[in-house]
């Protein structure tokens, strides 16, 4: 009912050689894979790559997305880039509320909400990113920090546009650590995610959003992950930037 998505974020890595070798080694590897038509794997590029590997991609059913954007189409905003411009070098997804961002670029809740708007108002589905530093999952306030950034976030997001929108559960501590969350913790924190989805909007659309993990994703762990009734996929990071690895997680999304 609802999509299985692996996205790789590629964060500030590659360049344009290195971009492209790792996009076809990507490409190669799913043609002969036989995946599931409501798998979607998706690259998350840096935006200097973007066109050239939506370009590249293009008869294939492999997605592209950006890693942010800015909360308005266009103007004076020097270095940002604007949903509708994703939209017109051929991106389907972007990336929303990353801890990085909201940590070392200082994005707010509020931030993260009107960059999630936008996003859908330029037809791209947002990945919004969501997650507990271990201090917060420490004191026991895991619920409280997902409650307040997945309610901040879809404000103004409605039941039509909520089901084009990706969960992305990334507990911070588990971001390019090696420290994976267990399934069970992963499993525990994505019903919340859930539960929250169906009492902001409704059962039904709970159901069909795709809630995916991040957090030191890796070949070896994928498959537990996986198994869990409401982990939808998962957002790669490093374990991304080798089409080896890659590929592994995108196959333990078969049974
Ligand atoms: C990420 O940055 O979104 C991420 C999950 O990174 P890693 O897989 O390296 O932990």
């Amino acid at each position: 009912m609802r999509k299985t998505i692996i996205a790789g974020n590629w964060k500030m890595n590659m360049d344009l050689e290195g971009g492209r070798a790792l996009a076809d080694g990507i490409k190669m590897g799913t043609l002969g894979m036989d995946l599931a038509a409501e798998l979607r794997v998706i690259l998350c590029p840096p935006a200097v790559l973007l066109h050239d590997l939506c370009n590249r991609l293009s008869e294939c059913s492999i997605k592209v997305g950006g890693q942010t954007l800015h909360n308005k189409p266009s103007g004076a905003f020097t270095g940002e880039i604007s949903g509708p411009m994703l939209r017109s070098v051929g991106c389907h997804y972007v990336i929303v509320g990353h801890s990085e961002r909201r940590t070392m670029f200082a994005e707010s809740d509020i931030e993260v909400c009107l960059k999630a708007n936008a996003a859908l108002d330029a037809r791209l589905s947002p990945i919004i990113c969501v997650g507990e530093t271990i201090t917060e999952r420490e004191e026991g306030r895991v619920k409280e920090v997902l409650s307040r950034q997945v309610r901040k976030a879809l404000e103004g997001i409605f039941d039509f546009g909520i089901t084009d929108c990706v969960i992305a559960y990334e507990p911070v501590w588990a971001i390019g650590t090696g420290n994976t969350a267990t399934p069970e913790q992963a499993q525990e924190a994505h019903r919340l995610i859930r539960d929250l989805l169906a009492s902001i909007y409704n059962a039904e659309i709970a159901e069909r959003v795709s809630i995916i993990y991040g957090g030191s994703v890796t070949p070896q762990n994928a498959r537990d992950l996986f198994a869990q009734p409401d982990i939808d996929g998962a957002l790669v990071g490093g374990a991304s930037l080798r089409a080896d690895s890659f590929l592994a997680i995108i196959n333990a999304t078969r049974p």
